[in-house]
């Protein structure tokens, strides 16, 4: 017999409740969230937490923002799946606004973050085969070390993570690893049969490290010469975050093919991209690649919204400003608990004193302030609020870490 829903429980029951029915592949705070508007969250007992992690910029506009909730009602009361054996009505519009938005000719539209990396490896394979001319299975991509781009079979395979791959082999060949922010190491490893440079313009996961000044750049030259594509993983860096639509435009470079994912899909459903030149996705024929939920109309009108924010260019103004403030922030705690941070834009990855505990600990203790974070490795802490916070939210949570750190 199937136990009746319940919904009275309170957090620590809701929590004992996970163990045994759950996969333990997450090891969450211990928060349990019922409600949430805005950059604040609520749990189920009503106490409220700022959101200083965004669904790792998931969340880029906030929680239900009312622009991106009505879209979703109004698409839900119409037409919400197709599937692509049939065109929807909402679907042109997402294409053309999103390529307009990231200055591309084509959209592939998938629904994760993953899918879109995985989409990217086939096009880029793909036009290495059909345009660049490399013999059959013997494509290359070159990928930078400490990188994260999901967590499929083919994804891992090409992870220096050991706790992500160990495990999941055998793995999928065809992947070069060199050193992240090595322009020299990259060229060295770019041959006749590379298909692709794939990398994030800001690592995320591996503490938001930000490559040199030039190292885009460096990257989109290198490529242009060698004849392969430049391949940028703007899943959790773009639409908005780091003060501009992508991170790429930090050094004006437009690569080949962008991956979009997480903000595009408003913290509603997920929607994720390929956008690049009709060069290289239009190697793409009908029958050789696809996906059920990919482009529904659902996606399409969220995603829709989602651009609409962006083309005001208010959030990337937001980001860019409030950046400031996060920066003089953790200037100021650098020597009171912080030994050393990278930010750009509302995207910071902070260096704890490692004997003030570790950033499971930290994270821990902000929690039980008021302000949910997130650890990434070892000591350091990685923030990321939705773009519509305010300046006084900020100093309030970097407030909150002082009084955490000092005390
Ligand atoms: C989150 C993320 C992904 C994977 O996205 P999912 O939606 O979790 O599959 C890929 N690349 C980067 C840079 C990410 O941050």
């Amino acid at each position: 017999m199937t136990a009746p829903a319940r919904t009275d429980r309170g957090s620590e029951e809701l929590i004992r409740a996970e163990e045994p029915v759950l996969a333990h592949n997450y090891h969450p705070l211990p928060v349990v969230v019922a409600r949430a508007g805005g950059a604040w969250v609520e749990d189920v007992e009503g106490r409220r937490y700022l959101d200083m992690l965004a669904g790792y910029s998931a969340l880029n506009f906030g929680h239900r923002h009312p622009a991106l909730i009505e879209a979703a009602h109004r698409q839900l009361d119409r037409l919400t799946l197709t599937s692509r054996a049939f065109h929807n009505d909402r679907l042109a519009g997402f294409a053309e606004r999103l390529a307009a938005l990231t200055g591309t000719d084509m959209v592939l539209p998938m629904n994760t973050g993953a899918e879109a990396v995985e989409s990217g490896i086939k096009v880029a394979r793909k036009w290495a085969y059909d345009v660049k001319g490399v013999p059959a299975d013997r494509a290359t991509i070159v990928v930078a070390a400490d990188n994260f781009h999901g967590r499929t079979t083919t994804i891992v395979s090409f992870s220096t993570d050991e706790t992500a791959r160990s495990g999941f082999g055998p793995f999928t060949p065809g992947f070069r690893i060199v050193p992240y922010n090595d322009l020299a190491a990259m060229e060295a490893a770019v041959d006749e049969t590379t298909a692709a440079v794939l990398i994030e313009p800001i690592q995320g996961e591996a503490g938001v490290l930000i490559p040199d000044d030039g190292y885009l750049a460096g990257v989109r030259e290198l490529t242009r010469r060698k004849g392969c594509l430049f391949v940028a993983d703007e899943i959790q860096s773009g639409l908005g975050r780091t003060g501009h639509t992508l991170a790429v435009q930090h050094e004006s470079v437009v690569p080949d093919v962008v991956l979009l994912g997480k903000a595009l899909g408003g913290g509603i459903v997920p929607v994720s991209a390929v956008v690049g030149s009709r060069e290289v996705l239009g190697v793409l024929r009908p029958g050789e690649h696809g996906s059920t939920f990919g482009g529904n109309p659902l996606a399409a009108a969220v995603g829709t919204a989602v651009v609409e924010l962006l083309e005001t260019g208010a959030f990337q103004r937001r980001a860019a400003e409030l950046g400031a403030v996060l920066r003089e922030g953790l200037a100021a705690l650098v020597g009171k608990g912080v030994v050393g941070f990278r930010a750009r834009g509302l995207w910071a990855g902070v260096d704890v004193d490692p004997a003030l505990g570790s950033g499971r600990e930290i994270s821990e203790r902000l929690m039980r302030e008021g302000v949910l974070v997130k650890d990434t490795h070892g000591s350091t802490i990685r923030l990321a609020p939705p773009l519509t916070v305010t300046a006084e939210e900020l100093t309030g949570a970097l407030g909150t870490l002082e009084k955490v750190l000092t005390s």
